[in-house]
């Protein structure tokens, strides 16, 4: 099964308690590594890349592909499995996972699952989170007997850096909630894919560019985006919105349009 495509059937808040326990002596270690498909995020690819000393280029060539989400059309990577019978995630071995500090942020969550969705309040739609369980038949972590609750899982997995650096490009994620919202053409979910996975392709194009003389933005932002790529991916979210005419994020400097002639 998928960690990207649970079929949910409950949500529950971060009060709702579970038991579970994972650990190298239990009988499935490492099967839920194998046959999946898990969707990265921005700061997923962060910290994968970091780890293993390549740029983004280099990781998003070697251990993803990309995958056009047919509800929204965004481009989205997804891990890329071993070519082998298993099917297995190129970071499991027997000792367990090789990258695990740096896991993916589905990783992290699992058993648990994640979603957010759009409602109507009187203020206008609100983003509300909920989780779900996802409970696969190899898997005999639920058998044990420690006990959590959502909020002190998610505390146990670190996954609260990953959900705060995410949060506005999640949001984007729930356009495909939305009717009547227009396909990305190409040239739009490169620029999604870039700004979202693509780090060092979208600091280039930022800083090496005429992105700078076309763009009115501040100086702190670009001292930040210059030294912090989370401040850099936040950024490109910002970008991303301007791009699919979602919000009016980006201003155009008054003298724009004499170095927009010569991209
Ligand atoms: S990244 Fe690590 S935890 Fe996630 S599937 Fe691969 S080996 Fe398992
Ligand atoms: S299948 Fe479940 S209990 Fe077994 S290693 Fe994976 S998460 Fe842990």
């Amino acid at each position: 099964m998928s960690k990207m495509d649970a079929v949910v059937t409950t949500k529950y808040s971060v009060d709702a308690k579970f038991k579970f326990r994972c650990h190298k002596g239990i009988k499935c270690f490492t099967k839920c590594c194998s046959n999946i498909e898990i969707l990265l995020t921005p700061y997923d690819v962060i910290r994968l890349k970091n780890r293993l000393g390549l740029s983004s280029e280099e990781f998003l060539d070697k251990y993803t592909y990309m995958k056009i989400d047919e509800n929204s059309s965004h481009p989205l990577a997804i891990l890329k499995m071993n070519d082998d019978e298993e099917k297995r995630c190129p970071f499991v071995t027997p000792e367990g996972c090789i990258v695990y500090t740096d896991r993916p942020a589905n990783c992290r969550y699992y058993p648990v699952g994640q979603g957010t969705f759009k409602k109507e309040s009187e203020n206008g739609p609100v983003e509300e989170e909920f989780y779900f369980f996802i409970k696969e038949p190899h898997c005999f972590g639920y058998e044990e007997k420690k006990q959590w609750t959502i909020a002190s899982w998610r505390e146990d997995q670190g996954v609260d850096r990953y959900d705060e650096v995410n949060k506005e490009w999640k949001g984007l994620q729930l356009r495909k909630n939305l009717p009547g919202q227009p396909e990305l053409d190409e040239n739009k979910q490169f620029q999604f894919y870039m700004a979202s996975y693509d780090l060092d392709r979208f600091r280039r194009y930022v800083f090496e560019s005429n992105f700078l003389n076309v763009f009115d933005i501040d100086r702190e932002t670009v001292d930040k985006m210059r030294n912090d790529e989370v401040e850099l991916v936040k950024f490109g979210v910002k970008y991303i919105k301007y791009v699919m005419m979602l919000e009016e994020t980006l201003k155009l400097k008054e003298d724009a349009e004499k170095y927009r002639k010569k991209k």
